[in-house]
């Protein structure tokens, strides 16, 4: 096939991206019922990289069909997720099969500031790795006013997906 395809739906779109040693797989919009998992195909590649960053909403439809497919993918290579936006992480915190036993390499999470200021802030998993095991946000600057950020979820909520990291080294 294309080193590069795109496969649309109403809402979601999956661009394939075969690279040496791993293929990407970069989905963005909603998982919803117009989501054909069948329509994806199932790279055969030691290691898929799955982008998340611009996922938005699931419904019940949808993440049956997204569990089929990773439960596929995750049969022949190693799954990793990266840049998973904030409802990405809702959802697999909500259902943990979501992930295939792939793992989280970096996500969104949500912040505020005093200042009125509302972000997200890009998370390395392995860069906050020491904080993220004590249940606790990674710490940021408001880029508005200088003060340090709130973090806008309830840790032992939001980083529960995390629970099961492997051991460094
Ligand atoms: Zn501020």
């Amino acid at each position: 096939m294309d080193s590069r395809k795109v496969i649309k739906f109403a809402n979601l779109k999956i661009e394939i991206v075969q690279a040496p040693g791993a293929a990407h797989y970069i989905i963005a919009g909603d998982v919803d019922e117009n989501f054909r998992q069948k329509e994806i195909p199932r790279l055969r590649t030691p290691e898929l990289h799955l982008h998340l960053k611009d996922v938005g909403n699931f419904n019940s439809v949808g993440i049956r069909e997204w569990i089929q497919l990773i439960a596929d993918l995750s049969q022949h290579s190693k799954l990793s997720f990266h840049e998973c936006s904030v409802s990405s992480i809702d959802q697999i915190n909500m259902v943990p099969h979501s992930l295939g036993g792939g793992t989280v390499e970096s996500f969104y999470a949500p912040y505020y500031c005093e200042c009125g200021q509302e972000t997200v802030k890009l998370i390395n998993v392995h860069d906050h790795e020491q904080e993220l095991r004590r249940n606790e946000a990674p710490h940021f600057l408001c880029e508005h006013c200088g003060k340090s950020l709130e973090f806008d979820a309830l840790e032992e909520t939001y980083f529960q997906f995390l629970t099961s990291l492997p051991k460094a080294g």
